[in-house]
């Protein structure tokens, strides 16, 4: 079937309405009518070929939320009229350990929801930014949220699980500081997840005027990254230190604010490296440097069911499928509160 997308013919050009065809659902398929797709940096990175390998057209979108409007004949989990969810991972080789662990997100074989290879046309997988997507079961997630949320959900998808992941993995809870750098879409969830686990939580930010924001989230302090008085006061403190910073940057200025044992944990995906941190700052206190992505399909649904147990949801921007363009833009200039979303709707003729 062909639907109606909006998506990029070169790193260069900007995204355009085209059309692409999705798979009509095998036994184990679910079809989603997509509601609403969260807008990721990601997408930026991909569909403007800043990481290598992007293939045109590119389709971005992996903030996938929407109602079940068909299901194959071997489905039992999910009916017609449901609300689910897709994030960035649509399949992968069910058999590795990864897979067998519900890691899914680290399988070798792990197909992205755009930007990897699969048989259907045109050969390789594309995202939200869609009218519908056709996704195999395993892959899809329940959504417990009240339909009202539904949009403020979708950043959930990604910038929520690649947050939970590591805050949960790295043991954020009572007791344990840690701190959440860049207050964009990661940053923002980052800080009302670490919140909710019950951390103390400082949020650090290069621009001044989301300070009070931060607050609002659920940041106990906020430190403005380029003060040194400010980012000195924390040294040999954090637990944990979750970087979600889009861009190249000094890491050593983050490493002597953890305390012995401490790990930096880099999550943002700059498209040019980091300048390596000095040595001595990570055998001083055995602190690490570490990294992770996103989650696996159990961790993506428990952190769903976290939040909408607790109310938690992104703050979102709706916007209309033809202005993408200029959400780049200003996300790219760190004016987005926190997270810009798609409606779906505005894809139809
Ligand atoms: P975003 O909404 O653009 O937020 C990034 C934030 O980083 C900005 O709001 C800004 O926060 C800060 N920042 C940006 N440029 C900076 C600079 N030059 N120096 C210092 N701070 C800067 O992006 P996002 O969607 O949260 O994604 C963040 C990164 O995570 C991207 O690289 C994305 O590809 C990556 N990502 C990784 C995974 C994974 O699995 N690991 C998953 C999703 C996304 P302040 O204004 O507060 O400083
Ligand atoms: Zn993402």
């Amino acid at each position: 079937m062909t639907v109606n997308a909006y998506g990029a013919h070169a790193g260069d050009q900007p995204l355009e309405p085209l059309q692409i065809i999705r798979r009509e659902p095998g036994a184990h398929d679910v079809q989603i009518d997509i509601a609403f797709c969260g807008v990721c940096h990601s997408d930026l990175h991909q569909v403007r070929a800043e990481w290598e390998g992007t293939l045109f057209p590119c389709v971005p979108g992996h903030e996938i939320v929407g109602r079940v409007s068909a299901i194959g004949a071997h489905v039992n989990g999910f009916k017609a009229g449901d609300l689910v969810g897709v994030g960035c991972i649509v399949d992968s080789c069910k058999r590795c350990d990864d897979c067998l662990e519900g890691l899914e997100n680290y399988c070798d074989g792990m197909v992205g929801t755009y930007n990897f290879p699969t048989p259907d046309a045109p050969g390789w997988t594309q995202g939200g930014y869609s009218q519908r997507i056709v996704v195999h079961e395993r892959y899809v997630l329940r959504i417990r949220h009240p339909e009202a949320q539904l949009a403020a959900v979708a950043p959930l998808l990604c910038a929520g699980i690649t947050t939970y992941s590591p805050l949960r993995h790295w043991n954020a809870g009572p007791g344990k500081k840690v701190g959440v750098v860049g207050i964009g879409g990661l940053g923002h969830m980052g800080i009302k997840l670490a919140h909710a686990l019950g951390a103390q939580v400082v949020a650090f930010t290069t621009s001044d005027a989301k300070r009070e924001a931060a607050r609002q989230l659920g940041a106990d302090d906020v430190v403005v990254s380029r003060n040194a008085e400010e980012m000195a006061a924390h040294a040999k403190s954090f637990d944990l230190i979750l970087n979600t910073v889009a861009a190249p940057h000094d890491l050593d200025a983050f490493l002597v604010l953890l305390k012995r044992d401490g790990a930096l944990t880099l999550v943002g995906a700059p498209a040019s490296p980091h300048p390596s941190p000095n040595v001595f700052n990570l055998i001083m206190k055995r602190r690490s440097v570490a990294g992770s992505m996103i989650g696996g399909i159990a961790e993506t649904q428990e952190m769903l069911d976290f939040c909408a147990e607790r109310g938690i949801v992104a703050d979102i921007e709706l916007i209309r499928a033809d202005e993408i363009n200029d959400a780049y833009a200003r996300m790219l200039e760190g004016d987005v509160k926190y997270r810009f979303v798609i409606d779906n709707a505005t894809l139809a003729d």
